[in-house]
C-alpha cells in the first residue's frame, strides 16, 4: 500500500471541526483525537472518533500509521466507558468507501449504543 502523507484538508468537513471552524459538541479529546456527537444519531448514543491528522478512510490510516489507528480505537473504547455503555454494550462501525456507505472522506469510527443497536448507520 502507498503511503500516505496526512495534511489537513482544507475542503474536509471532520478537518474543520478538529480546527474548530466547524461547531460540533465534543465528547473527548485527547493529543492525537477527537470525538464529537454524530449530528444524525442512529440511537441514543452515537459518537464520532477520528484521528486529529487527515486520512481518508481507515485502512488508508491504518497502512500509513498504525499506531494513531490503535489510537482511535482506543479512543472509541474510552468514549463508550465515558458515555456509560460500555458494559451494556455497544458497537463500532467503520464505514470504508461508496460501496461501504462512506459519506465523509476523514477516517472515523462510529460508537453506537444506549439501546439496542438495530441495522446499519450510513
Ligand atoms: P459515514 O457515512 O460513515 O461517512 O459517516 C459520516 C457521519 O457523519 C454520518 O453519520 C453523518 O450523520 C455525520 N455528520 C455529517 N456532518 C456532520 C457534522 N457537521 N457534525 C457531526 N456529524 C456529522
Ligand atoms: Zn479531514
Amino acid at each position: 500500500v502507498a503511503r500516505y502523507d496526512a495534511r489537513v484538508s482544507s475542503d474536509c468537513l471532520f478537518c474543520g471541526i478538529v480546527a474548530g471552524d466547524i461547531p460540533s459538541t465534543k465528547v473527548y479529546e485527547t493529543d492525537l483525537t477527537f470525538a464529537f456527537r454524530d449530528i444524525h444519531p442512529s440511537a441514543p448514543i452515537h459518537v464520532l472518533v477520528i484521528p486529529k491528522a487527515h486520512y481518508p478512510d481507515m485502512a488508508t490510516l491504518v497502512a500509513a500509521d498504525p499506531q494513531l489507528a490503535s489510537a482511535v480505537l482506543a479512543a472509541s473504547a474510552e468514549v463508550a466507558s465515558i458515555e456509560g455503555i460500555a458494559d451494556a454494550g455497544y458497537r463500532m462501525v467503520v464505514n470504508t468507501g461508496t460501496d461501504g456507505g462512506q459519506t465523509i472522506f476523514h477516517a472515523h469510527v462510529h460508537v453506537i449504543g444506549g439501546g439496542k443497536v438495530v441495522g446499519l448507520p450510513g
